[in-house]
């Protein structure tokens, strides 16, 4: 067996396996893509050559070139690590970023997953925001789920919510979170929101379905979800009862002076017009 130690396939696949462990990774739940350099690639792959060619269905001349390393549809994450070479496949974008070229993976023939749209969407809309953007994880974690069939689905309402249920909410996702309520997925439509709301979030929630996280690194996209899936159980552990303390919106502000950072001051009820508050980027 290739030993993929040190390569993005490792990183790939004991990010599913961490998250199938966690209970959001039911049969063939999620997907995972990850931008790939040359040098990355090379680690993998060798000698790549074209396998077949994927039609994409859309057109981000932006990516043309850009390599993925992106999970397969049908594959379960609990199996990643098992079979990487069946579970997961290498695309390099091409024809103005209307095509791929399947360089490595996929060896049972198989498509790459049926989100591919919103991961490539996705990351189109993040490497705008930040040259560093590597990685888009999509999960199905339970509380999250939960709360959006009990909560209102928007983007200030939600968010607000999130940071007041623990302090480092606001530190960790001081961009806010995107929400999108129920939708068909698997499309160009769904993908096209979310790159929307990932222009300007790392995370964005799709209604009775899951989340999008994003980040510079595999550990910072899934951190991320952790700490709004967090957010999320405490929200819905505590709703049934009457509150006797919480964060307030002024405290939250505090807070975000105390760190130095700036967020979505229009996500709290502060009084200000001011859509960006704080001294830093927070992305
Ligand atoms: P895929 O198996 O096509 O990746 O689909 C899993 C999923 O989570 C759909 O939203
Ligand atoms: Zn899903």
């Amino acid at each position: 067996m290739i030993d993929y130690k040190g390569t993005a396939v490792e990183d790939l696949y004991e990010t599913a396996l961490n998250i199938y462990s966690k209970g959001w990774a039911e049969r063939n739940g999620g997907n995972i893509s990850c931008l790939l350099s040359e040098e990355e690639l090379a680690a993998i792959a060798d000698k790549a050559g074209v396998i077949r060619k994927i039609p994409l269905g859309l057109r981000l001349p932006a990516l043309e070139g850009k390599i993925f390393l992106a999970t397969g549809t049908g594959k379960y994450f609990k199996n990643m690590k098992k079979s990487p070479e069946t579970c997961m496949g290498i695309v390099r974008i091409c024809g103005g970023g209307t095509e791929g070229e399947l360089l490595w993976g996929l060896n049972d023939g198989g498509n790459f997953t049926s989100e591919l749209a919103s991961h490539l969407y996705s990351h189109d809309a993040r490497l705008k925001q930040d040259k560093n953007h590597k990685v888009i994880v999509h999960t199905h974690p339970t509380n999250l789920i939960s709360m959006t069939f009990v909560h209102k689905m928007n983007e200030k309402d939600f968010t607000n919510t999130l940071w007041k249920m623990c302090t480092e909410c606001l530190l960790v996702f001081p961009d806010g979170i995107g929400v999108i309520p129920w939708m068909i997925s698997a499309n160009n439509a769904i993908g096209k929101l979310t790159a929307e709301k990932m222009e300007e979030h790392r995370l964005v929630v799709w209604g009775q379905h899951g989340i999008y996280g994003s980040g510079e690194n595999f550990d910072e996209a899934l951190g991320l979800i952790e700490t709004a899936e967090k957010a999320a159980e405490i929200y819905l552990k505590i709703r049934q009862f009457p509150i006797e303390e919480s964060i307030g919106d002024g405290d939250l502000k505090d807070l975000a002076e105390a760190y130095r950072l700036s967020f979505r001051a229009d996500y709290l009820d502060l009084g200000t017009t001011e859509k960006i508050y704080g001294c830093k980027k927070s992305s």
